[in-house]
């Protein structure tokens, strides 16, 4: 850092900036975490410099003898970490993961069936301003207006009648169980594709607090930043049997040169998802999200779906006469953060939602449990039943400092 400080102090600044707002609030958006510093090393090496398309021991170019060394470990450890047949390391992001997996099985203009995208799914999972919505032909599946959860029969009711090649879940904003074995049957039923979409929840799958993905699923996608804690980026896991075409999507298909210093990152957190202390992170990050909710619950909020069996929590701000956005906002000023989101049936538009969307990953990571997640609660529910209250404000800004302090990041 004291060289980048000397030849360029505005962009040396702005990165310590970044830090100390990190250090100093308390990060509650769900997708993201605090990857640790073996994992941020990685990142921030020569390793960038190499070109390696192609695969290990198949390469497009000389000198990639420790590369594939470092992607090798990569997919060994992925393969072990999700009891998966075959894994590609290589995809950038989420995004261009999905991505990838289309365009390896289906036509364009084929029909797959994503979760909506204002009930909790992706861009990627079928929105019309994305490349999803556009190239193929999504149905969407949702939830049930009374209990907030996923209907399973609905699910197989449009999934017989629409006949699509392929099913995805995984969300962003659903705060229950993806029951993959039940989509399996509907999926062999119509003699179709399952992909499993597993960023959000990812770590909880690894402790036990979500099903596995596999055997049920044909192709998992993950990011790898979001409870898996690792560099910005994603993987795709597949049966033996998928992964010529998944390879093949990714190169040439949709990606050049892989990020090999992003790569040696992935294989140092499945070091560390490998290491039994991550599960027990990841089991904590269940147990503060439920400890979250139930303060919430107790201070008289109303939470889609009543609670969380995961990681993340959505608020229903409308019997506050907020928005999403006045609530995130406010909590932002105090070091809070959190993001607005739609809820299902959302009254409000997507830019201004009635949602707040929130979760414990980050905070977990920092080692808070249950106690801190009831002062947290506490903090929050004040804030947003009193938006103005500048007492309040400021009495929850000091509590964040001395929660910051106890709890230090990057010591
Ligand atoms: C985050 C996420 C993605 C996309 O990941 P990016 O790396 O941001 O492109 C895809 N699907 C789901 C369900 C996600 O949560």
């Amino acid at each position: 850092m004291s060289i980048l400080k000397q030849f360029d102090p505005e962009v040396a600044e702005a990165i310590e900036g970044e830090l100390q707002r990190q250090k100093n609030g308390l990060v509650m958006i769900p997708s993201e975490n605090h990857a640790s510093e073996a994992v941020l090393m990685a990142m921030g090496t020569p390793l960038s410099n190499k070109y390696a398309e192609g695969y290990p021991g198949k390469r497009y170019y000389t000198g990639c003898e420790f590369i594939d060394k470092v992607e090798n470990l990569a997919i060994k450890r992925a393969k072990k970490l999700f009891n998966a047949e075959h894994a590609n390391v290589q995809p950038n992001a989420g995004s261009g993961a999905n991505m990838a997996i289309y365009l390896a099985m289906l036509k364009f203009g084929d029909k797959i069936m994503g979760l909506k995208l204002d009930q909790g799914g992706h861009l990627t999972h079928g929105h019309p301003v994305n490349f999803s919505g556009q190239l193929y032909n999504f149905v969407q599946y949702g939830v049930n207006k009374e209990t907030e959860l996923i209907d399973m029969n609905e699910v197989r009711e449009i999934a017989l009648r629409e006949k699509p090649k392929m099913i995805v879940i995984g969300a962003t904003a659903y705060p229950r169980i993806f029951d993959f074995k039940a989509f399996r049957e509907i999926c062999d039923e119509v003699g179709i594709l399952l992909l499993a979409d597993i960023s959000h929840f990812v770590g909880l799958c690894i402790s036990g607090d979500h099903p596995e993905p596999f055997p049920y699923a044909d192709f998992v996608m993950t990011t790898t930043h979001k409870t898996l804690r690792g560099p910005r980026s994603a993987i795709i896991l597949s049966k033996e049997q998928h992964a010529k075409a998944i390879d093949k999507a990714i190169f040439p298909g949709t990606q050049g040169g892989p990020m090999e210093h992003i790569i040696a990152a992935k294989a140092v957190c499945f070091k560390e998802a490998l290491n039994p202390e991550f599960k027990k992170y990841a089991h904590q990050i269940a147990l503060n999200a439920k400890a979250l909710a139930k303060v919430l619950l107790d201070e008289g909020l109303r939470l889609v779906s009543g609670g969380t069996d995961n990681h993340l929590i959505l608020i229903d701000c409308r019997p506050l006469k907020i928005t999403g956005r006045q609530g995130s906002e406010a909590l932002a000023e105090l070091e809070i953060y959190t993001n607005r989101n739609t809820i299902p049936f959302d009254t409000g538009t997507a830019f201004e939602p009635s949602g707040i969307r929130l979760g414990t990953p980050a905070l977990t990571t920092r080692g808070m449990k249950e106690e801190e997640m009831k002062l947290i609660g506490e903090m929050i529910v004040s804030v947003i039943k009193n938006v103005e209250d500048k007492n309040i404000k400021k009495n929850v800004k000091n509590k964040v400092k001395e929660l910051t302090e106890k709890y230090p990041l990057y010591v």
